[in-house]
């Protein structure tokens, strides 16, 4: 089949709806979609016919309502669309009240206190803005997916999706208040619009099956580094291997009948890395393509006898893994509020829209850095590694330029396009961008685009959509009030951008990210650096986030607090998780191989001995092990005494802490530290588990 065929071949989507839907259903619900407004239920029992006749069609035998609950994965159950008739036969069926709303049972869902366990309904509602799709597995069924918010009896969003949707109206209404403002008479709706790329790690299967701390915690928490890391940075944009080009090719074919516009795919930074960017949509859409493209990832590598890793970190010393969230805002008659133009000291609109944000990222660096906090991502953000924890814009050297100019209320300079010239005539002579890249900054201003880079390569995209949406919506909701109210407009506008210069312009730069300076530049500046999640998460629950989000309607004061427990318990679980894998894997592992290797050297050194021959190297090994076998084993006594104080304590901010302190950042990896030693002196044949040189580099 060729591609064109092949695309959105497994969604209900517009070109469907048009073919089978009756001319004023579809209108009706075109209208729905676009105008966000409610759909009717004689409408809803049509479009669920349709849907289901489309989906039997295609193979289906089920329907789900498929939502986010806080777990950060999605979830799903499904029903058959069987229905019995007299004759004791049944009938295949789908009402419209079946599709618009289904009743889950909630109580094993998180729900932050929001509800008690005895109180289980839970509420799913179709979300008609995000199409519905088919998926398929491997043992032949295909299950009608419905795209749906998730919410509690008393309506408090228990998901993902439901603040998403919120923050996407937020900041669409405020976005559109600066247009009218500015005299725009055309553009009637204003979208977030998300491109997320998804970077992963691929290994041999038969090795993660031999890794329990991979299976069960999802990293690697032992592994002496490989002989060859990425030092040689051959693996980035490298020629990809034929066994993961079949695997990426089978991988874009499941996306692209998905409707993902799997777009870009290619090697990574660190061996056994890669990455797979799509085409930008609408926040919701690309949050839920987004879930979508880390599930076929994991299910399309196990059919080539792989396994995709999307953990942060899943190895120590070589890059992790993030997920750099493009974000823009685009109009219905086809904008984008932050594409300069060819002169941008000029495009007032444009300068507007990238005030809002300098000002937005400069207050509310705390919440951004929140929303990228996670368990596997400490381990990225202000660990040596990209992008550091301190929030900071990349505006580049032109744009930078502008913005020093106007705030000192100077004529900013042209900036006619030069022409890049390489100095060989057959090339073409390109237009230079108006910035050069840099890969070191968390917040980087791409050439129509924000590229948020803290983002981890596991996390679901809505929580940093939903709070880049409505921290940017409180920012043009003050503008918006400013420009309603001037009389000259024009004037205002450039005191605006002024203003903001002068007062958060300390948010941008455009140097190197990584560096030690930029640290003690960051807190000279007054810039936030927060190294853990522990501490990271509090923004969510200030006074001046949970005003935020009241007031935009994203999150209400009891749904920010839930959110902030749930995350805080989730890091608890996790490391204690990573701990009891750990103290399993040094128990029953590590420690009786390495006796038997033990073992092996005191045989030899007293049958070489016996022969009257010196045994100096086999003694020097055997001494060396023995003093690191026992440092080791008092290490192991030292996290299972620290894990155990950390289960008993009952306050969820402080067992958090106890996690971090004891655990994380001492107990565990002192122990990795004198198992990784180990490996390093111990025979191969004897080491049981994977090595890092076999789970990277054998492909
Ligand atoms: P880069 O080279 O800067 O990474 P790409 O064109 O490869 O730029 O885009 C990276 C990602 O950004 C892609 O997923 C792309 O769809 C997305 N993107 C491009 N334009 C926008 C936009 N206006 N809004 C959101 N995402 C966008
Ligand atoms: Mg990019």
């Amino acid at each position: 089949m060729e591609v064109t065929e092949i695309f959105g071949s497994n969604v209900f989507n517009d070109k469907v709806m048009k073919e089978r839907l009756p001319k004023e259903i579809y209108k009706s619900l075109k209208n729905t979609i676009l105008q966000d407004s409610t759909l009717k239920p004689e409408v809803a029992d049509v479009v669920a016919n349709a849907m289901k006749d489309w989906a039997i069609e295609k193979g289906a035998t089920h329907y789900t309502h498929w939502f986010q609950p806080l777990t950060g994965i999605t979830a799903e159950k499904h029903d058959s669309f069987i229905s019995p008739t007299e004759d004791g036969m049944v009938i295949m069926e789908f009402s419209g009240k079946q599709l618009i709303q289904g009743e889950p049972d909630a109580s094993s869902f998180p729900s932050g206190g929001l509800r008690a366990t005895f109180e289980a309904r839970g509420y799913t509602a179709w979300d008609c803005t995000s199409p519905a799709f088919l998926k398929e597995d491997a043992a032949g069924n295909t299950t009608l997916c419905i795209p749906t918010a998730f919410y509690s009896y008393n309506g408090e969003a228990l998901d993902k999706k439901t603040p998403l949707l919120r923050s996407m109206n937020a900041v669409s209404k405020q976005a559109l208040r600066i247009l009218k403002a500015l005299g725009n008479k055309t553009t009637t709706k204003v979208t977030a619009t998300v491109g997320p790329e998804q970077e992963y790690f691929l290994i041999e299967k038969e090795f993660y099956l031999d890794r329990i701390d991979l299976m069960l915690s999802g990293r690697s928490l032992f592994g002496a580094p490989a002989p060859k890391g990425q030092e040689l940075e051959d693996q980035y944009f490298g020629a990809i291997k034929d066994r993961i080009s079949a695997f990426m090719k089978d991988l874009d074919i499941e996306l692209w009948k998905l409707g993902i516009s799997s777009k870009t795919k290619h090697n990574e930074v660190a061996p056994a890395q890669f990455e797979m960017a799509p085409i930008f949509s609408t926040t919701n859409i690309a949050t839920d393509h987004n879930q979508l493209v880390m599930e076929t990832m994991e299910k399309v590598a196990l059919r080539h006898d792989l396994v995709c890793l999307l953990h942060e970190k899943p190895f120590g010393g070589i890059n992790g893994s993030g997920k750099h969230n493009n974000w823009s805002l685009g109009t219905d008659d086809g904008q984008n509020l932050l594409e300069p133009g060819n002169t941008p000291e000029k495009n007032e609109q444009f300068l507007i829209f990238l005030a809002a944000l300098i000002k937005t990222v400069d207050k509310h660096a705390d919440i951004l850095r929140a929303s990228a906090a996670s368990t596997g991502n400490d381990h990225r953000l202000g660990a040596n590694e990209a992008p550091p924890a301190i929030i900071s814009i990349f505006m580049g050297n032109q744009l930078t330029d502008i913005l020093e100019k106007l705030a000192k209320g100077e004529k900013a300079s042209s900036t006619e396009k030069t022409y890049l010239n390489v100095g060989v005539d057959t090339l073409p002579a390109f237009p230079k961008d108006n910035s050069d890249r840099n890969r070191t900054s968390p917040f980087a201003f791409t050439g129509n685009k924000f590229e948020f880079r803290m983002v981890g390569s596991s996390a679901s995209i809505a929580r940093p959509n939903m709070v880049l949406n409505t921290i940017v919506a409180e920012t043009l909701d003050e503008i918006a009030t400013r420009l309603e109210n001037a009389k000259d407009k024009n004037a205002e506008a450039t005191a605006i951008i002024k203003e903001i210069v002068q007062q958060h312009g300390r948010i941008i730069f455009n140097g190197n990210g990584y560096s030690q300076d930029w640290v003690k530049e960051a807190e000279k500046r007054g810039l936030p650096n927060v190294k853990n999640t522990v501490d990271a998460l509090k923004a969510f629950v200030s006074d001046k986030a949970i005003k935020l989000f009241a007031k935009y309607n994203v999150l209400t004061e009891e749904e920010s607090h839930s959110r902030y427990d749930i995350y805080l318990e989730r890091y608890a679980k996790q490391i204690n998780i990573e701990a009891m894998c750990a103290i399993d894997m040094v128990k029953k592992q590590y420690i009786p191989a390495i006796i038997r290797f033990e073992t092996m050297l005191a045989d030899s050194v007293a049958k070489v001995k016996a022969c009257g021959i010196n045994a100096s190297v086999q003694e020097e090994f055997l001494k060396k092990i023995a003093e690191l076998l026992d440092s080791a084993n008092k290490k192991l006594a030292k996290l299972e005494e620290n894990a155990k104080k950390c289960q008993e304590i009952d306050d969820m901010v402080k067992k958090a802490e106890a996690y971090r302190d004891l655990v994380a950042s001492s107990s565990l990896k002192e122990l990795r530290a004198d198992i990784d030693a180990l490996e390093n002196l111990t025979d191969k044949n004897y080491w049981p588990v994977p090595t890092y040189a076999e789970m990277l580099f054998k492909l």
